[in-house]
C-alpha cells in the first residue's frame, strides 16, 4: 500500500479516532439506510446550521456538483463575471452550464475580487457574480451587493475555502444570494469529499434539493432536470463527528499559523497576506509570495527546494484558470486583463498547514526558506546607503 509517512504535504486531513466512526458504522449497517436523506444526513444539516450560523443548508457529495445546481437553481445564463485565482472548479461549473466566464482581476490584498473592475466587465448578457472567498478572505461582499443591485445580478460565493469564517461576528456564508462550500478531504472541515450549499429561504433550499435529488418532488413528480449530488450516510456521519472536533482544529491551525508568520515575517522578498480586522479566520491555507528581485531566488526554485527535502508545498493557485485551453482564448482571459491575478499566481506558494503538523516542523520548513533567501543589492545596503 501507498503512504506518505515521512513526508510533508500541504494538507494531511483531520480524521476523528476510528472508534467513534465505527459505532456510527455499526449504525448504519443496522439501518440499512446508506443515502437519500438518511438520520445522519438530516442531523448533519442541522448541526451545520447550528455551527455555521445559517438557515438553510443542503448536503452535496461534492462542491463540484453543489456549484454546479447553484447555478441551476438560480437558472443563470449568459455570461458571469468570476475570478482567474481559484481552483479550476469554479470556473468549470460556469462552463458545464453553457455559461461564458468573465473573469475580473483581483484585489492584491485579499486576492478576491477587485469590486472597483467588476462594472467594466459587466455586458446586456450578464446575469450573475460567481467570487471566491479565497484561502477564506471574506470578498468585498457589500461592494459586491451594491453592484448586484444595481445592475440586477445574482451573487454565488465559491465558499469552500470559508467554513467557519466570520466577519464582525457573522457568518461569511450569508452573503449572497447563494454561499458553496466544499468538504473535500484537503479542506478545514471534511467528509472525505462532500460539499453544501447555504441558501436564504426555505423556497430556495427546497428547489435545491429537489435538483440534487435528479428533480423528484415525490415519488411521481419531476419539478426539473436534476442531477444526482446527494451525501451519502456514510460523508454525514463523518461530518458529525468532525464538527466536534473542528473548534480544536482551527485553534490549533491558528497556533501554526502565527508560529510561521513570527518565523517569516521579515524575511525581505517574502510577503504574507496581512490579517484583516473584524475577520475571525479558519486558517485554510497559509500561502507566502515570493518576490524574486528581493527574495533572489524565483518561486519555482523554491518550490523545487523544498520539494528536495520532502516538503511538498503547493503553488495555490497556479496556473490562473484563464490560463488553461478550455479557457484561454476568451477575450476576458488577456493577461493585460489580469495583472494583479498574474502577479499572484506567479509568486504564490502554499506551505505545509495542517493540524498533526508539529512546531518542529514549521521550523525546519521556515529555516529552510530562510536559508534559501539570497542577499542581493536589493536587500542588502551598501556601506555608503547605510
Ligand atoms: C475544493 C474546491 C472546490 C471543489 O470542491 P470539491 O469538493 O473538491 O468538488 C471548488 N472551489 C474551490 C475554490 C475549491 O478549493
Amino acid at each position: 500500500m501507498k503512504t506518505n509517512a515521512g513526508i510533508t504535504t500541504v494538507t494531511k486531513p483531520f480524521l476523528p479516532p476510528l472508534e467513534e466512526f465505527n459505532t456510527y458504522l455499526e449504525q448504519i449497517w443496522q439501518q440499512r439506510w446508506v443515502t437519500n436523506h438518511g438520520p445522519f444526513h438530516e442531523q448533519l444539516e442541522k448541526d451545520l446550521c447550528d455551527y455555521l450560523g445559517v438557515k438553510y443548508i443542503s448536503l452535496f457529495a461534492n462542491g463540484t456538483l453543489a456549484l454546479l445546481t447553484a447555478l441551476q437553481a438560480l437558472r443563470i445564463t449568459g455570461e458571469v463575471i468570476t475570478t482567474p485565482f481559484s481552483f479550476v472548479a469554479t470556473t468549470h461549473s460556469l462552463h458545464w452550464n453553457g455559461i461564458v466566464p468573465v473573469f475580473c482581476d483581483i484585489d492584491p490584498r485579499t486576492l478576491t475580487l477587485d469590486p472597483n473592475k467588476i462594472e467594466a466587465a459587466i455586458t446586456p448578457r450578464t446575469t450573475a457574480i460567481l467570487a471566491v472567498h479565497v484561502y477564506g478572505n471574506p470578498c468585498y461582499t457589500d461592494k459586491i451587493q451594491q453592484i448586484a443591485d444595481v445592475y440586477g445580478l445574482k451573487v454565488i460565493y465559491d465558499a469552500a475555502h470559508a467554513f467557519g469564517v466570520r466577519m464582525n461576528g457573522r457568518s461569511i456564508l450569508e452573503a449572497g444570494d447563494l454561499a458553496v462550500l466544499s468538504f473535500h478531504g484537503t479542506k478545514v472541515f471534511n467528509t472525505f469529499e462532500g460539499g453544501a450549499i447555504v441558501s436564504r429561504d426555505e423556497v430556495t433550499k427546497k428547489r435545491i434539493d429537489y435538483l440534487k435529488n435528479f428533480g423528484f418532488a415525490d415519488e411521481v413528480t419531476v419539478v426539473g432536470p436534476g442531477i444526482n449530488g446527494k451525501m451519502n450516510e456514510f460523508q454525514a456521519a463523518l461530518g458529525i463527528l468532525q464538527l466536534k472536533y473542528i473548534d480544536r482544529v482551527i485553534e490549533q491551525r491558528k497556533s501554526l499559523v502565527s508560529l510561521y508568520r513570527s518565523y517569516l515575517e521579515d524575511v525581505p522578498g517574502l510577503g504574507l497576506l496581512t490579517e484583516i480586522p473584524g475577520v475571525q479566520s479558519n486558517y485554510s491555507y497559509f500561502p507566502v509570495f515570493i518576490n524574486e528581485e528581493y527574495f533572489g531566488r524565483s518561486r519555482d526554485d523554491v518550490y523545487e527546494a523544498l520539494k528536495k527535502h520532502e516538503i511538498y508545498a503547493r503553488r495555490y493557485f497556479y496556473p490562473l484558470i484563464s490560463s488553461f485551453p478550455t479557457y484561454r482564448g476568451l477575450p476576458s482571459a488577456n493577461k493585460e486583463n489580469l495583472p494583479v491575478a498574474h502577479e499572484a499566481a506567479q509568486s504564490v506558494i502554499c506551505l505545509p498547514l495542517y493540524p498533526e503538523l508539529t512546531f518542529k516542523e514549521i521550523k525546519r520548513i521556515s529555516d529552510l526558506l530562510k536559508e534559501l533567501y539570497k542577499p542581493n543589492r536589493l536587500t542588502v545596503k551598501t556601506a555608503l546607503e547605510a
